[in-house]
């Protein structure tokens, strides 16, 4: 093969990833946040499936909680949150929920935080004078 066409099946190649990773930032299974556009941090990202199916991805529960507040249809099938200590994703069913003190995130004012054990709930709430809280997303 000539030299020519090696760079054109490059450059076709590289058009073919940046495509590739446009679909999947779109489909929800990319990098940032669905309500904001920040980028998500594997110790904070929120996952929700929603009752048709759809995933979608946020950068914290705040950002998950608003989102959900503006959608006509606001039961999702299945929350993940992760352990704000060791990052660990639990279902949101069996996390303890602690509003404090604590900003995870300025931009978003998220000041939720989930976790896997009660006594490191309790924990939080004693040092940062937080208070536990119901399931944000609990369906009614
Ligand atoms: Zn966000």
């Amino acid at each position: 093969m000539s030299r020519w066409k090696w760079t054109v099946a490059y450059l076709m190649l590289m058009a073919l990833i940046a495509l590739a990773a446009g679909l999947c930032g779109r489909y929800g299974s990319g990098k940032t946040c669905e309500m904001d556009g920040q980028e998500l941090s594997p110790g904070l990202r929120v996952d929700l499936k929603m009752a048709d199916g759809s995933g979608y991805a946020f950068c914290s529960i705040a950002c998950a909680r608003r989102w959900l507040d503006r959608q006509p249809d606001t039961l999702a099938n299945e929350a993940v949150v992760r352990d704000a200590l060791s990052g660990e994703p639990l279902d949101a069913y069996v996390a303890f929920f602690v509003r404090s003190k604590v900003v995870t995130n300025p931009t978003n004012g998220n000041n939720i935080h989930a976790f896997q054990y009660r006594t490191d709930a309790m924990e939080h709430v004693r040092r940062f004078r937080g208070q536990l809280i119901a399931d944000p997303f609990e369906v009614e």
